[in-house]
């Protein structure tokens, strides 16, 4: 069954590209390239276009059965600072997506949401059920396409599932694909960074938190543990229902906890400094992952040790 994999060619969507064709589907990859790799489509058919390109992605989307919508930018920070590059891209770029598809005969869509569509929660783990309140502009933007798509599924049929990610870290254990970012910011990377010197330090952002070591906690999961649960959503999609159901281990670890197993795992120490606090950065972020666990029959398998190895293995193809 051919899907269609818009945003494809970036760190998640390569690796949910990858799943697909693991799974019997056949992937075909679409990509602006802003912030996406061609390397990380090799070996896909790839075309190259965005959510507002609709005379390109008509004849595409008559060629597929679903839609895997992973076209964003991510960057929170940014996000506050650009609002305007947020709102056009993740939501005037998606909703154009989104309208194409209506107009085409495609009714599965799944969407790459994310756990900040809850803002800072009444308490961890957060279930599905907690008020969405989005405390930046990137979670703003996410939480209006759950919105449409809401709306979509109620008034013309239009099938989807939303998941909302958790922290996506880690690579294929192929090593043949894994994260890119530039600039990086995200923390495994980021340590990297230190440990080959290309930073000073890791920044750790705050050690005042009310957590056991003062450090924050995340649901770090494993990029391919989140790629096998897009197959296991479409594979829902066949039954009808559309959900939006978290995508995380159900396990918080805190920013210390990750160097300590990054020092473990690649033998070398991380040179890091405590940093003020990141604005926006809750102390805790943990998801309750049942409902997936139970309507997709899915579960994390992979452990942060797991997570940091695989990172490191495709870091050191890339030196
Ligand atoms: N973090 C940190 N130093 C860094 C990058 C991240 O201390 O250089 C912390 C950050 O405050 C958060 C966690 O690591 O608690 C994960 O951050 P990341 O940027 O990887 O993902 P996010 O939670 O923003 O999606």
């Amino acid at each position: 069954m051919p899907v269609l994999v818009v945003g494809g060619a970036g760190y998640i969507g390569s690796h949910a590209a990858h799943a697909l064709k693991r799974h019997g589907y056949e992937p075909i990859i679409y990509d602006n390239l802003s912030t996406g790799h061609s390397e990380l489509a090799a070996g896909f058919e790839f075309i190259t276009g965005d959510g507002f390109d609709s005379a390109k992605l008509n004849p595409i989307l008559r060629r597929v059965d679903a839609v895997m919508h992973f076209a964003a930018h991510a960057y929170v920070g940014e996000s506050v600072q650009n609002p305007r590059k947020y709102f056009h891209n993740n939501l005037l770029g998606g909703m154009a997506l989104l309208n194409a598809v209506l107009d085409s005969p495609v009714r599965k869509l799944i969407f790459s949401s994310t756990c900040a569509v809850y803002g800072t929660p009444p308490s961890v783990p957060i279930t599905e059920e907690m008020p969405r309140q989005p405390v930046n502009p990137y979670g703003v933007t996410k939480l209006m396409f759950e919105r449409a798509l809401e709306a979509y599924d109620h008034a013309y049929g239009l099938r989807y599932v939303s998941f909302r990610y958790f922290n996506a870290a880690g690579a294929d254990e192929s090593a043949e694909i894994g994260e890119i970012h530039d600039p990086e910011t995200h923390l495994i990377p980021s340590a990297f960074e230190a440990i080959h010197g290309k930073r000073p330090a890791l920044d750790i952002f705050g050690d005042d938190y009310p957590t056991p070591d003062g450090t924050c906690i995340r649901d770090y999961i494993h990029v391919t543990d989140l790629a096998e649960a897009h197959v296991a959503g479409l594979e829902h999609l066949a039954h009808g229902k559309s959900l939006a159901a978290n995508l995380g281990t159900g396990h918080g670890h805190s920013v210390r906890e990750v160097l300590s197993t990054i020092e473990r795992v690649t033998g070398k120490r991380v040179p890091h400094r405590i940093a003020p606090r990141r604005p926006g950065d809750p102390a805790e972020l943990v998801a309750d992952p049942r409902l997936a666990e139970k309507t997709f029959n899915w579960k994390a398998r992979r452990s942060l040790e797991d997570i940091v190895t695989t990172a490191w293995k495709w870091d050191q193809t890339r030196r």
